[in-house]
Formats: structure tokens, sequence, C-alpha cells
């Protein structure tokens, strides 16, 4: 068995009546130390285990909430991701369901009156605790904020001692229960006797109106919310005469609360034939499909070549063969136009997973997958868990997508490596998509482990935007330099004794207005990404140069003009914005850089009359809105849209005509071995917005550096090379592909112990040998939310170890071995396998 958040695996005994039900995959209630929790039962046996000295005592389950492959496909999880079982199997539960025990203060019974009277005379506060302790037991956290009596209360440890309280596990049922209603039929007697005939025999109108509705639903019946929605007094006293009459039956069911048409689905029009690449693509996965062998798929089509439909037709043939279907999408592609076209397909066999769903309609959904109610699953990185029976195929969409990662809490997995070892354990066939593949499933490709399909054109004859690379601002003058103009008589120019003042360019080139200008005109739209939020990611005094750093950690602080205020990105502490320099005292604030407000507050002044939508995380990320945003620019209430990487991404909008990176070298110059990936990718998907219908698009990309190779790949649209170029600087460098990482963390309050705890592992993987490794280093961001952050790269090349196996082994060793030893003291270990970012 084991327990959410708790390493390793325990013995139970499993008494008798509870033989029968106690299977693998089940949840049951144990003790665990001096309390009782969930766990989850991995194997059973039926040998006697001399370590299993106490009893399970309940089982929670009727069916078993893992199945055989989800056991395996977690166990496999944690082993790979180096991270407790329990966490995992945690993970891929909904939340709130499990029943835990907490301490609790509780009265004792029977209850002592005497004593209490001789405690009231020295702790009068002692009544109200003892009255709140008779309507039940009170928690820790309660008893301290409500009544003021800490864990170390003198008054509460004088009533423990006198036998009045206690303090002890108490048994907290689950936050989120299945829903019930009841289901409204005629009954057996009405039935038999009269059937529909009965209408007939009704008088009032209210009684003929509901037995209708109830005919109309047929031998399923109707549920009884459904039946009295929105009903008068009238129609409900009606009701009530029915049932006392005895023609109708109530029978409870549990239901659920999902409703898809809370999901928004707009009207989408469904392509009638497929294009012939389309339909080269679907032919391929189709007989993979028939074969029921896992077998990886990378999908490489151009934006707009129509990838969603391929997905369509490939689960529709999974269907037919009575398999289901799993679909992974970036939590930024779940807009009601991408679901409502899986919805148009599928109806009601399929379901939609975000993280905007509240609990209960979460646990409903895991429950009907988990009883095979809908074959098709559609969900952003955390429904790779989705208990679908019988998996036969997975699509794992905008593959390369960095939100596939989860970051924090454990297990840190990537979505799609782990929807791909899923496959591989399932049998099923997985394909992986995208515009810009990943450098590393790109290589597996032309490795020839994955099969490459190709959709080379876009949907409908539309020709991919022309792109263009405007310079922004002078090129930046290398150091040493001297401009040549200057130069008089043969003399260098003298050095001038201040800097040049820097004039910061400006934001929107001469070409990029007049662009915008004439696809206004045309009655077309515009997208502009500038990836930053707020107004300008600094203020620095002119004066001085003084620049307002946070408080807890090693950043900046971003200049939002909304409220005038200064917040960290990291961890979002906010001051106002200063008027005078707190160290010179002067008032002559210079902002530095560009975000989105301050590229909104431009389009304003430069485009008064056009309607202007800014989208990124400080607008849209309240539950819905980046959904309702996306369709109000679909449906033309905008002309432009201005914003973060968030508008990039998967959209489809008929009327785009023009899309500008604002700062495209942004992107670019970030210490990372993705930047160059992540950027080239970035450019690439802003620019396939564009022109998506027959006429043509247009892209301008905004540099100081428009001879960056990067930038020529879109300009090409060229991928393919790009990929090659990068897998050339990835072997030189030995990074991924050609080789495995894992990162690993370290954290503490003060700056010393983490760099520590890193040098004492460092020591121990030495000793164990056959690894690279890299620090520790102070992280980029040295200090977020005061804690200071050391990380330390391992390593292995793919060539002396292709799985990873030892690397795998050799970090799990000395992790173990340090804490064998006592780790230092207030230093948290993370480990990060196959890290995203290592800056
Ligand atoms: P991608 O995901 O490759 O960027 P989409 O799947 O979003 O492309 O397709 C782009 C547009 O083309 C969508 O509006 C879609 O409805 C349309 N489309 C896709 N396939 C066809 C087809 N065979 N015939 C006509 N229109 C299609
Ligand atoms: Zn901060």
């Amino acid at each position: 068995m084991v327990v959410p958040g708790v390493e390793g695996a325990f013995s139970y005994r499993v008494p008798s009546k509870l033989a029968a039900s106690a299977l693998p995959g089940m949840r049951v209630l144990v003790p665990f130390g001096h309390r009782r929790l969930t766990g989850i039962i991995i194997r059973t046996d039926t040998a006697e285990n001399p370590k299993a000295t106490r009893e399970i005592e309940h089982v929670l389950d009727e069916r078993p909430a893992f199945s055989p492959a989800m056991l395996q496909f977690t166990r496999w999880m944690s082993e790979y991701y180096l991270c407790p079982w329990g966490d995992v199997l945690k993970a891929a539960l909904p939340a709130g369901i499990s029943l835990d025990e907490k301490r609790h203060w509780v009265l004792s019974e029977p209850f002592d009156e005497a004593r209490l009277a001789e405690i009231l005379k020295m702790y009068p506060d002692a009544h109200d605790v003892v009255e709140a302790l008779k309507a039940g037991p009170v928690p820790p956290e309660r008893m301290a904020k409500q009544y003021g009596f800490g864990p170390r209360s003198a008054m509460l440890k004088r009533m423990q001692d006198a036998g009045l309280v206690s303090f002890r596990p108490v048994l907290r049922p689950p936050k989120v229960k299945s829903h019930f209603d009841s289901v409204v039929n005629l009954s057996a007697e009405v039935q038999a006797e009269y059937g529909p005939d009965y209408l007939g025999r009704l008088r009032s109108v209210h009684e003929q109106h509901l037995l209708r509705m109830i005919f109309e639903c047929g031998p399923e019946g109707i549920l009884r919310s459904d039946l009295l929605k929105g009903a008068t007094s009238a129609r409900k006293q009606a009701f009530a005469r029915l049932l006392a009459a005895g023609s109708l039956a109530l029978r409870l069911e549990e239901v659920t609360r999902w409703d898809p048409h809370t999901e928004a689905t707009p009207k989408i029009s469904v392509p009638k034939q497929l294009t012939d690449y389309q339909q080269m693509a679907v032919e391929a996965i189709s007989r993979s499909l028939e074969r029921g062998q896992f077998d990886p798929f990378l999908l490489f089509g151009v934006t707009g070549s129509g990838k969603t439909q391929v997905y369509i037709e490939a689960i529709r043939r999974t269907l037919e063969m009575g398999k289901s279907a799993l679909v992974l999408l970036p939590e930024i592609a779940l807009t009601p136009f991408v679901w409502g076209r899986f919805y148009q397909a599928f109806g009601n066999r399929v379901a939609i997973q975000h993280s905007a769903q509240g609990s209960s309609v979460r646990f409903d959904l895991w429950r009907d997958i988990r009883a095979g109610r809908f074959p098709v699953v559609v969900g952003a990185r955390s429904a790779v868990f989705a208990p679908l029976p019988n998996l036969g195929l997975v699509v794992v969409d905008e593959e390369q997508e960095a939100s596939y990662k989860q970051e924090e809490p454990e297990p840190r997995y990537h979505a799609r490596d782990a929807a791909l070892m899923r496959a591989r354990m399932e049998h099923a066939v997985i394909v992986l998509g995208s515009a810009t593949p990943s450098i590393e499933s790109f290589y597996q490709a032309l490795e020839g482990r994955y099969t490459m399909l190709r959709l080379p054109e876009r949907v409908g004859g539309a020709i991919l935007p022309e792109v263009r690379i405007v310079q922004r601002f002078p090129k930046p003058q290398i150091e040493g330099e001297v401009p040549k103009e200057k130069w008089v008589n043969g003399e260098p120019p003298k050095k001038e004794d201040k800097p040049p003042k820097h004039e910061e360019p400006p934001i929107l080139t001469e070409e990029l207005k007049e662009r915008i200008a004439i696809t206004l005109k045309r009655g077309k739209q515009a997208i502009l990404l500038q990836n930053r939020r707020g107004f300008s990611p600094f203020i620095i005094c002119r004066k001085c140069g003084n620049l307002p750093m946070c408080p807890q950690c090693s950043v900046s602080l971003t200049y939002h003009r909304k409220g005038q205020v200064l917040r960290c990105h990291y961890c979002d502490y906010r001051e106002p914005a200063p008027d005078t320099c707190g160290k010179c005292g002067a008032s002559d604030w210079i902002t530095q850089g560009l975000g989105t407000q301050r590229l909104e507050e431009e389009l304003v002044k430069e485009f008064p009359d056009a309607r202007i939508l800014r989208m990124d995380s400080d607008t849209a990320s309240r539950r819905g809105m980046h959904g309702r945003m996306v369709t109000a620019f679909a449906a033309g209430e905008y002309d432009v849209l201005a914003g973060t990487q968030m508008i990039a991404k998967g959209l489809d909008f008929p009327n785009v005509e023009l899309s500008a990176v604002v700062q495209a070298d942004a992107e670019l110059f970030y210490p990372d071995f993705r930047a160059s990936e992540r950027g080239a990718s970035l450019i690439v998907q802003i620019a396939g917005r564009s022109g998506r219908r027959a006429e043509t698009g247009m892209v301008i990309l905004q540099s100081s550096v428009p001879e960056h190779p990067v930038l020529q790949v879109a300009v090409e649209h060229d991928w393919e090379t790009f990929v090659q170029t990068e897998l050339q600087s990835r072997q030189q460098a030995n990074f991924p592909p050609y080789a495995r990482l894992i990162l690993l963390r370290a954290i503490g309050k003060e700056e010393t112990p983490p760099a520590k705890a890193l040098l004492r592992i460092r020591r121990l993987l030495q000793t164990i040998g056959k690894v690279e490794i890299l620090g520790p280093a102070p992280a980029m961001v040295a200090k977020i939310r005061e804690l200071y952050r050391f990380q330390m790269l391992v390593r292995t090349s793919r060539a002396d170890d292709p799985a990873g196996n030892h690397l795998h082994q050799a970090v799990r060793m000395a992790l173990m071995q340090y804490r064998q030893v006592k780790g230092e003291p207030g230093v948290e270990i993370e480990v990060d396998v196959d890290p995203q970012s290592v800056s």
C-alpha cells in the first residue's frame, strides 16, 4: 500500500470480511502512525506477511480508482521522475476525495463540570472554548485564530491535564462527494395500465405538461431537477399531486455536474473533405491503429495545414474500433473554438478537462471517464492521467509547448514524454503534432524512431504569409568600435565626459505603423506580440541610476501603469510607484524596456479609432476570460490584438491579415540552451496567425539584429533547416537530444547551506562516477521569496547512457546517501528530471 506524501510502501493485513473487496487500485482507510489516512492498494498477496501488523479498516471504492495499467504508469512516473509513488497517485486523482484524519481539540466524555469550575477561576476565557467544543471538534488553526489559544497555550494544557479536553485525530470527510438526483418515470402500475393514454385522463394543464416531458424522455426517465427547472408553484403542486397519487416513480441516481453546454461552443463549420496530405496522414495512422501496437508519429504540419482535422479523423477510426482516445492540448489552446470542433465531431462522447473546472465537476468527469462513459477526453497537461479504459490513440498537439512540463509540485513530469510512455504501456498509437516540432522529437523522427507525417501546405490554397524584418533601431555598437564619421583630420574623436543620453527607439517603426493602417483600412485585423506584461520592465532614476528591486527576490520590479504600482513578477510583491528616488531624492524616472501595457498605450495614441484588445496574464487570468477574449476578437469586436505569447498559440482567426513581433530579439537572447528554439518557435507561431484564408497575410518582425539566423528561419518558413543547425550546436555543447539532464536545485533561507548541500551531493556523485556535473551555482534568479536558490546540472551523454538509466541511478543513489547521513538543515532539494530550462 502507498500513502500520498510518504515515501515507500507499507504492508497491511486484510481482514477476512474485506478480502473480496480489497483489490489493487482501491483506496482504503488505514491506521498510519497516530492517525488514519487514505492509502492506495498497489498489490495484494495471499501469503502472510510478518511485517503487516495492522489492518485495513475500510475500503473506500466500489471499483478500483486505478486500473492495473494506471498503476504501472504511475509507478514508472515515480521512478523516472524520482518522486514518491504516492505523490504521483495523488496527482492522478481528482482533488478533495480522500478521507484523512487530522488532530482536533475535542471535549472529553463524561465531562467533569466541577473541574471546569476550578479552571474557570484562573482562565475565564475557557468558557468560550468549552462552548465551542460542545458543538464539535475544533481544528488547531481555528482554536488559535478565533479563540487565541495556540498550540502551546497554558490553558489548553491545564484542561488536557485535568482530563477535560483532548487533542486527537478526527476523521474528516472528503470535500468532494458524488451528487445524487432523482430520476422521474411513470410508475410501473400506470405504465402497465394506461401507457401514453394516461395523458388524456389528466385534467390539469400542469399535470399534462409534466407528463408530456416525461414521455419525451422515454424509458430512461428525466431528472427531477430538469423536470422542475423554472417551474411555477402551481406546476410544483401538480408534481406533488402526481407523486401522491402513485402515478410517478422516483429512483435515486448518481449524476454528473458537468454540462458540456457550459463550455460555450460557437458554431463551427466542418470541413467536408480531407486534403490529400491530410488523407495520407490519416491512412498511415489508421494502419497502425489496426495493428494495435505502440507506434509514435510526428505530424509536422505548417500553421493552418489542418492538423486538428487529422486528429479528429484518427479519433473517429479509433472509436469505430471500440477504443478510446486522449487528446492533450496546451491549456492556452483549450479555447471554445478548439473544444467546439471536438464537441461537434463527437458530441456526448467527448469530455473536456481544464483548470477552470471546479472540484465537483472534475470528480464527476473522472468517475465517468473511468466508467467508460466518455471514450474521448480532451484536456491539458494533467489529462495524461485520465483513467480512460482501453486506450487506442493519444494525441499531443503543439508538442513543443513548455507548458506540458509540470514545475510545481512534484511529480515534475513532462506530459508529452509521459504520454509516450503511457501509449507504449497500453499498446496505443501516439501522434505528436506541431508546426515547429521540438528539437528532441524532430531528432527522434530523423533517427527513424518516430514516423514523420508532413502537411506542407495550408488548407484551401492559402499561402504562407510574407515575412519582413524591419530594423527597429540602429545596430548596437560593439564596444571599442569607434564610429568613423567622428574622426576629424585623422584624429580620433575626443572622449566625451558623459555617456550619450540613451534614448529609447520608437516602439512602432514607420513601416509597421503603415502596415497596421492599411490593414485597418481594409477592415482586417492585426495581432501584435510583445512577450512581456506590465508597462515597462524597469524604471531607473536618471540621476543616480537607482533601479528599484524586489525586497524578497533578486530581480528588478516591473512598472505597471495601471494603479501606478511596481510589481515583482516572481512573488507578486507590490508597492506604489515612487515619486522621488529613494537614494538621491530626485524625481526624474525613466522607464526602460517595453511591456504590453506600454504597447497598448502607444497603439491607442497612434490609432485612436481602432478597437484594441490587450491580452496577457494580467487581463486574461480570470476564469473563462481568455476564452471570452478570443471569442470576441474572432467575432470582429476588436481590430488589434496585442499581447504576450498567449496570443500566438493555436488560434485560428480567419480575418487576421497582419501579425507582428514588436521586439523579436527579446525572444532570442536568454541564457538557456533552449532560448533559440523557443524564440524561433514563437516567431513562427505568431507568423502563422496571419493570412489563414486564401488572401495573403503579412508578418513584420521588428528587430535590432535583422541578420540573426533565427529570424531568417521565419522569413523562409524553414523549420527543418533551423532544426538541423540547432542540432549541430546541441551536439557541440552536449545538450539534449545528445545528452540526458537532471537538474538539482537546493533552496534555503540562508545563502551558504544550499550551496553546501549541493557540494556534498556532488562529491557523492563523483564517487559513483560516469556523470558530468556542472555547478553548483546560484540560479539565474538567485533569490525568490526570500529563499536562496542554487542549482547543479548532472549530465550523461546519449552515446554512453542511451536510456539515461545510469544517470537516474546515480542521482537516486547520491540523494539516498545524502539523506541517510542527514541532509543540510533547512535546505530543500528539488529534483528536476529533463528540465525545460536550466537558467
Ligand atoms: P492547424 O492546427 O494545422 O494550424 P487547423 O486544424 O486549425 O490547422 O485548420 C485550419 C483551418 O482549416 C480550420 O479553420 C479548419 O476548419 C480548416 N480545415 C481543416 N481541414 C480542412 C479541409 N480538409 N477542408 C477545408 N477546411 C479545412
Ligand atoms: Zn519578488
